[in-house]
């Protein structure tokens, strides 16, 4: 028998099987539950009358008492339209329709008491609100003070009637019937604690509320709710994790401190070496680590790998290393091999490029474990890539990963699982790193390393290009060398690739005693690898390039990023891009070029820009300004897929919801005890419905 909610909505009055199916595809609501979770997205206030005489077009919606003066036609053809004088003890307004002209003005009647619902805006000197609601007044709507709720819908399903008012009355059609269905769905300690509203008062008041105030508490209480249960499942998922899955030993550190007392190239930073003592903690707990390691660009992360790969080759296990684009493999490549060398360790590149005897040879060496480090793109994922016996799995700059690849790196080793370290380059706000993975131990690199210089950004417009040219010439007089960024949003956009050789052209003519390198993701790799290398060598001393070199790539002696149409990029692109620079000792500078015109996002992307360096701060920007999901980019934005908090806006309420959840747990890991009885039902419950809880999975 399937429960009350899970009673489909065809059997609601009114509703039958062709709007049913309507309302199905259009809404994705199929039970009386769905319905009940379709929430209103905002609320018309109708707590309150106005006066005509105080009305002024900065006002939301707003309800006034009145009656009509007099109805006329005017203009003709297009500009016609019915104008109605409203008015009541303080003034007069006008109400205006364009179209639906015949019906309003058949319907309304001059002298009559009306409620009128709508805009206020200014025409001429009158205020006037255009295709306002209209009832008559009645002793009902004049005492009843709601906030009306307004629901999404569609085109499709206005034409069919049920716009947002006719949703809110099914709703109400089944809240009426809910009563007795609804269970609380949190303990009583919970709720006492947070003062939170009964579950069936918060479902009533977010659709019905009588004031503000109740609708608070409504709302307050569903979104802990929501936050609750997903804090709570992913650390369950992690203390399962910790109970069940063992983790190969790594407690030996004589390679380790050779290294370090040998072959280390500068001094770690504190922090670098906290992150490390911390990984070290997990590696030789015998549980499996899956730790997240945040840093922002340029704070020194692959050392910090590298050093802990150190813990897994000195027991003879292997490690290996993944990046997202081929250019930022080399270099990890690159810097590991010289390290890797000095200590005498196999190390290999593995890329899509690679040359199928290369691989053959790869795959030979990993099974026998004479190659004990791998550094790789995607490639390392197949299946085909088997080791003798993975011990650390790194993952760098996670976004651009999903969680499944991590799942098959897990599968890597079939007898222990590897320890998974991910590392992210573009930091994450707190709040989405919590839920996206709160399943994860946190390390963070908060310290640069020393003698580095905040890095100075300027806002440039276009007429001021000869101006940025003289300081690079006087830049690269003092031996320093340029990037030159052109966005390429869409890898086979034509004209954004006709932007980037009219750049480079102008760039060859303007610069004539200068080399120029070009970089961009149209070139095959070995031609892009020969442009990068003649950048690395000094050979060149400005670099042109599409975003490929966002990620990773390294030239410490670079110390100027001019990036072109900067307003097309995005927060967490422009800092990345960045970091390209202010990697050595001398000054370095970013110049965001662009054209006057800008969208008033654009320039609060470029004011922050400007005001900071600090990654988390731009990060927690980005997050305001686009929404979680855009942030994340990929699949894993289902966690994201809530139904009434946000995570931009609810983190404090988050941070909540997640210490209560981990209170809970250290009180009762199993939430067998009493207390949380209501805990335990609601989430099975959830998981035979595939709600939310199942959504994160
Ligand atoms: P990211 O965190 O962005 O991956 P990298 O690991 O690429 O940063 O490091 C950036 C640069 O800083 C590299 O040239 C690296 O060798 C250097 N570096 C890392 N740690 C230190 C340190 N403690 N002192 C000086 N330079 C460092
Ligand atoms: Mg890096």
């Amino acid at each position: 028998m399937p429960s009350f909610f899970e009673t489909r909505i065809e059997f609601l009055k009114g509703v039958g099987p062709s709007k049913a199916a309507l309302i199905n595809t259009e809404l994705g609501i199929f039970t009386y539950g769905d319905l009940i979770q379709h929430y209103p997205f905002r609320y018309e206030d109708r707590t309150k009358f106005h006066q005509i005489g105080s009305l002024n077009p900065d006002l939301p919606f707003v309800q006034i008492k009145g009656r009509i003066r007099k109805m006329e036609t005017v203009g003709q053809l297009r500009k016609k339209r019915l104008v109605a004088t409203f008015e009541d003890e303080t003034g007069q307004m006008e109400l205006v329709w364009f179209k639906g002209i015949q019906w309003v003005s058949k319907k309304l009647k001059v002298g009559v008491d009306y409620v009128v619902f709508g805009k206020p805006t200014v025409f001429g000197s009158k205020i006037n609100i255009a295709h306002p609601e209209v009832e008559v007044l009645t002793t009902q709507n004049e005492k009843a003070a709601f906030l009306q709720p307004v629901y999404h819908t569609s085109e499709k399903l206005k034409a069919k009637y049920v716009d947002s008012k006719a949703i809110s009355k099914l709703i109400r059609q089944v809240m009426v019937m809910a009563e007795g269905h609804i269970h609380e769905t949190l303990p009583d300690h919970l709720s006492d604690q947070f003062a939170l509203l009964e579950k069936k008062f918060a479902l009533w008041h977010i659709h019905f509320p009588s004031n503000n105030e109740l609708l608070k508490k409504a709302l307050f209480r569903l979104k802990f709710e929501e936050l609750f249960y997903i804090q709570l499942r992913l650390l369950k998922l992690k203390l399962t994790r910790i109970d069940k899955f063992r983790g190969q030993v790594f407690n030996d550190s004589a390679l380790l401190t050779e290294f370090y007392n040998n072959h280390l190239p500068f001094n770690l930073t504190g922090a670098q070496k906290r992150v490390i003592k911390e990984i070290y903690q997990d590696m030789k707990s015998g549980r499996q680590m899956n730790r997240l390691l945040q840093g922002d660009v340029g704070s020194g992360k692959t050392i910090v790998g590298f050093i802990c790969m150190l813990l897994v080759v000195g027991k003879g296990a292997q490690a290996s290393m993944m990046a997202p684009t081929e250019i930022l493999a080399d270099q990890h490549y690159g810097e590991l091999k010289e390290y890797a060398d000095k200590l005498n360790i196999g190390i290999a590149l593995l890329k899509g490029s690679t040359k199928t005897s290369e691989r053959k040879e790869i795959h030979k060496g990993l099974l026998e474990g004479s190659i004990q480090i791998l550094v790789g793109t995607h490639a390392l994922l197949e299946d085909i890539v088997q080791f003798k016996n993975l011990g650390l799995a790194i993952i760098d700059e996670q976004h651009r990963f999903g969680v499944a690849q991590r799942a098959k790196l897990w599968s890597k080793n079939k007898e222990v699982y590897p320890h998974v370290l991910v590392m992210t380059a573009t930091p994450i706000p707190r709040t989405l790193a919590m839920t996206l993975y709160g399943d994860l131990d946190v390390s963070i690199i908060d310290e640069m390393p020393r003698g580095r210089k905040p890095i100075k950004t300027i806002h440039q417009y276009e007429n001021k290009r000869l101006q940025v040219f003289g300081f690079m010439k006087e830049q690269i007089a003092l031996g320093r060398q340029v990037y030159v960024v052109y966005p390429l949003i869409e890898e086979s956009s034509k004209m954004d690739l006709k932007d980037l050789m009219d750049g480079y052209e102008s760039i060859t003519r303007s610069f004539p005693d200068h080399h120029v390198s070009i970089v961009h993701g149209k070139m095959k790799p070995q031609d892009k690898d020969f442009e990068m290398q003649r950048f690395v060598r000094h050979e060149t001393q400005i670099m042109v390039a599409t975003t490929v070199i966002e990620v990773g790539v390294n030239v410490p002696n670079a110390s100027i990023m001019v990036i072109e149409n900067a307003e097309r990029f995005g927060l967490a692109q422009l800092h990345q891009l960045r970091g390209r620079v202010g990697r050595g000792a001398e000054q370095s500078y970013c110049v965001l070029m662009t054209d006057y015109k800008l969208s008033k996002e654009a320039r609060t992307r470029l004011e922050t820009m400007v005001r900071t360096n600090n990654g988390f701060e731009i990060a927690d920007m980005d997050l305001r300004l686009r929404g979680p999901g855009d942030i994340t980019g990929t699949q894993q934005s289902g966690v994201l897929d809530l139904l009434i908090a946000d995570i931009s806006k609810d983190s404090q309420l988050l941070q909540t919801a997640r210490n209560a959840a981990q209170d809970i747990l250290d009180n009762d890991p199993n939430l067998e005890k009493p207390e949380n009885w209501n805990i335990n039902r609601h989430i099975n419950s959830l998981k035979k419905s595939v709600v939310n809880w199942g959504r994160i999975s």
